[in-house]
């Protein structure tokens, strides 16, 4: 076990670092259309992604240094050989508060037992249609049926709070907001709904195809009126409501284009091939991976993180005039 080290991960706005999504594979076997493009896309040689040594030795340095909570994800990062003993290795970490894992939940009703059982606590499942024909345009793949076993399975096995993530994009899954509403109330699971960032492979982002925050809480509220919950920390990045009839489950929306919360982030990312992102929306990157494989100490590492740390942007800019989207799309960076 590495001893915390002081000073902690702090950026030069005064934003402590507690956050780290590892994404341990730039490859999936879906393609929603707000992430990845359905052919021409490169994946990244198997030589320049981590290994799972060199993740877990990062993850320790990353908790040495404040880091409180870990966030697995891709990519698809079940479509990961090895990705239980990864989690398993990841959970026995000293000083790890929490350990999550995102996913589309296709081979969760394999997986769901062995990652708890290996120290999993929660986990987030992506679905952005509950109709079967939908479901498919979006993803491309016919797997609406599995997704919803993967959740039933995730329930099973107690990966609680369980989170649905629902990327809310005009005329294509607008008509659904309240369905998700009725299934979390249903369920007892926690729907987001995310608005549709400058992200997406093909590129084909644009404002009129956001869906406000604002407008997701009324469509919900018209219907389920909903109360505001405190968020669960000062970083939350959801509005969390619950419903005021009492019935379980809960909303949270996530606004990062009409209502950004930079100005609270306390989170950073690791790419499969080891690139510190200090936010989602950067322009350069930070090789963490050169600096293990040339032999670097650990003083020099956690130097080279405490550096990368202070050169985190002050926010994003994506509605700003000189916005310029980032080359990687999210299934590059981990979202
Ligand atoms: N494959 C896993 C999954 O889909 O849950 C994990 C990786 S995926 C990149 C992580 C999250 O990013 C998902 O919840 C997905 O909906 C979200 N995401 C991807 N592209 C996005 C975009 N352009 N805008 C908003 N969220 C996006
Ligand atoms: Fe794959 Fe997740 Fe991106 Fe969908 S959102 S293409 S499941 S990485």
């Amino acid at each position: 076990m590495l001893p915390l080290y002081r000073p902690s991960l702090t950026d030069s706005y005064g934003r402590q670092i507690k956050d780290l999504r590892i994404s341990i594979t730039d490859r999936c076997n879906f393609r929603c259309v707000y992430c990845m493009p359905e052919s021409g896309v490169e994946w990244k040689k198997k030589s320049e992604i981590l290994s799972y040594e060199e993740l877990t030795y990062l993850a320790e340095i990353f908790v040495s240094l404040g880091v409180t909570k870990l966030r697995v994800t891709g990519g698809e990062p079940l479509l990961r050989r090895g990705v239980i003993n990864f989690i398993r290795s990841l959970a026995s970490i000293q000083g790890l508060e929490d350990l999550a894992l995102t996913t589309n939940a296709y081979f969760l009703p394999e997986y769901a037992e062995r990652l708890a059982k290996s120290g999993l606590k929660r986990i987030s499942i992506s679905i952005d249609s509950l109709k079967p024909k939908a479901f498919e345009l979006l993803t491309k793949v016919n797997a609406l049926g599995r997704v919803l076993e993967g959740i039933d399975a995730a329930q099973k096995y107690n990966l609680t709070p369980i989170k649905i993530n629902m990327v809310v994009m005009r005329h294509i899954n607008e008509s659904e907001i309240v369905d998700f509403a009725s299934f979390a109330r249903e369920k007892n699971l926690i729907a987001r709904y995310i608005e549709y960032m400058p992200l997406d492979g093909p590129g084909e982002w644009s404002r009129d195809l956001v869906v406000s925050g604002r407008e997701i809480f009324e469509k919900i509220n018209a219907v389920y009126p909903l109360m505001l919950l405190s968020p669960n920390h000062k970083s939350e990045t959801a509005k969390r409501f619950g419903f005021a009839d009492g019935a379980g489950g809960e909303i949270g929306i996530i606004a990062p284009v009409t209502e950004p919360f930079c100005g609270a982030c306390s989170r950073i990312r690791l790419t499969a091939d080891g690139q510190i992102r200090t936010c989602l929306f950067s322009l350069s990157e930070h090789n963490l991976r050169d600096v293990l494989r040339s032999g670097a100490s650990l003083e020099q590492i956690r130097q080279f993180i405490i550096n990368a740390v202070l050169k985190k942007e002050d926010g994003h800019k994506i509605n700003k005039p000189d916005f310029v989207a980032p080359e990687r799309t999210m299934s590059c960076i981990g979202g």
